[in-house]
């Protein structure tokens, strides 16, 4: 398998190329050269296995400069019941049979959110630490990672990379806006090879600070500077497993030879596009997927683009802070890989829309393209927004009614499921954090404090390692180099 640029650049790249890059050097994103293809017997193969199993049965059809050992071990390693709690991995459990046009539709939830840090992020990031440290292994490198974060990503990689060999971790985040559990998961940790910058300022304060640190090239290179952003095509394959998992829980039996497979549905909740492409992704493979649902917080610049063709940047001051933090984005770092594929892989296009487009206009419009109406048609993409008052209303339901505590963004998404519900297709709606993550929202939908999982009891009083640094880029040179010595 090679990989090619969105933006046209088709020198062919080996998967263990991209691993510890960025964009690709025209600025594009990684992708395939094709996907590859799941027939019906293969499904039949995979229902039964193990995740771990099946997380190596996916990524060997992408990956194939590891050994096949050395990847099943690598696999098997990551996704353990110690590591994320059940033996599912990615249990599913249903909410309800919900009504539908006088008929009804099973409403499921998938946790992707019991990893070490209780997001889904811990889903791909914890295969990317063990693949990095194995890459680096190999190389004989070092990789010193440098990331913003206003929460999940940061706690995520942190968790992912803790102890491992050849790879730092310098994480910037907004000095005090963090939400206090979100604080102690990072600040407690006591790894020599994890260090938490508390910036004064916001969260592009931070931003700035990694784009200018990555953007002084003779610094990165010395330094062996890396990320480990949603554009990451390890972390969106990572991902593409647990459509395969939700899929083989929700449809028990594999179809009668002959017939048609089951189809489902998935809802997710969106704000960079990592988390939904993958279900493109694995939709491209032949997944039977019906609705790919895109639920949006205020920020709505994903549903904007289904509902009108219209896809338009948002200026910081019209970027919303929102008690569904995670989505807050201004832009969808991801969303540029599904235009590709939209638009007939069209490597000039995409350059021409993201590169040149939104760097003059802020905008561009695909709602005359005969490839816009495709997007619902052809690849299922539907979407919807949800508000603060209906994440509190859906909260307060899914606890009283249903017995069951979501977090703020699983909320919103739930709420937009029910918006596309088909009678008789089961809908998943991916869990994307737990409650404990986001408690003053909770506090306020329920007046109680949400739930919290034992081991992580009284982790506000653990002792911090935090560097509080102002906002300027020199200063996190400075810490960086004197740190990699
Ligand atoms: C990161 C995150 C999202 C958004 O996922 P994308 O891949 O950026 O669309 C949603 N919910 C939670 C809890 C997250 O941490």
């Amino acid at each position: 398998m090679h990989y090619l640029s969105t933006r046209g650049d088709a020198t062919p790249r080996k998967f263990c190329e991209i691993l510890l890059e960025g964009l690709a050097p025209d600025g594009g994103l990684y992708l395939p050269e094709h996907y590859p293809q799941v027939d019906a017997p293969t499904l039949a193969k995979w229902r039964p296995l193990p995740y771990a199993d099946l997380a190596f049965e996916v990524l060997s059809l992408y990956i194939d400069d590891i050994p096949a050992d050395d990847l099943r071990a690598i696999c098997r390693k990551t996704y353990s019941q110690e590591v994320f709690g059940t033996r599912e991995i990615v249990p599913l459990r249903k909410l309800e049979d919900s009504p539908v046009a006088g008929a009804r539709a099973p409403l499921y939830l998938e946790a992707l959110s019991n990893g070490p840090t209780l997001a889904f992020k811990d889903m791909a990031m914890q295969l990317l630490g063990n693949l990095f440290e194995y890459e680096l292994a190999r190389r004989g490198e070092q990789l010193n990672i440098l990331g913003a974060t206003s929460g999940d990503t940061g706690s995520a990689a942190e968790y992912a990379m803790r102890g491992k060999a050849g790879v730092r971790v310098f994480m910037l985040s907004p000095n005090g806006r963090m939400s206090p559990f979100q604080q102690a998961q990072m600040f407690s940790l006591q790894d020599d090879n994890i260090h938490n910058i508390a910036v004064e300022g916001v969260f592009d304060d931070c931003q700035d600070i990694v784009k200018a640190v990555s953007g002084d090239l003779a610094f990165k290179r010395r330094y062996k500077i890396g990320t480990v952003n949603s554009i990451n095509w390890a972390r969106l394959m990572a991902q593409v497993v647990y459509y395969f998992a939700g899929y083989f829980q929700a449809t028990v039996q594999a179809p009668a030879p002959g017939a048609a497979p089951e189809k489902v549905s998935f809802t997710v909740p969106s704000g960079n596009f990592g988390n939904v492409c993958a279900g493109h992704v694995a939709h491209m493979m032949g997944l039977p997927i019906d609705q790919l649902v895109v639920a949006t917080n205020e920020n709505d610049v994903l549903d904007e683009f289904f509902r009108t063709g219209v896809y338009r940047v948002r200026a910081s001051a019209d970027t919303h802070e929102t008690s569904s933090p995670s989505m807050d984005i201004s832009k969808a770092s991801n969303f540029e890989r599904f235009v590709f594929d939209l638009l007939g892989r069209d490597g000039a296009r995409v350059k021409a829309l993201f590169g040149d487009a939104l760097a003059k206009d802020g905008r561009f419009d695909l709602s005359a393209e005969p490839a816009f109406v495709q997007a619902a048609q052809r690849y299922g993409f539907v979407s919807g927004k949800s508000t603060h008052a209906d994440r509190l209303a859906t909260i307060r339901d899914s606890f009283e009614r249903l017995g069951v505590m979501v977090d703020p963004h699983t909320a919103d998404a739930v709420k937009v499921a029910r918006e596309h519900l088909v009678a008789g297709v089961p809908m998943i709606v991916l869990e994307t954090a737990l409650p404990i993550k986001f408690a003053q929202t909770i506090v306020e939908a329920l007046g109680r404090e949400p739930d919290r999982p034992a081991r992580f009891d009284g982790i506000e009083q653990l002792p911090r390692r935090v560097t509080l640094m102002i906002a300027d880029a020199t200063a996190v040179q400075a810490y960086v180099a004197q740190h990699c010595k």
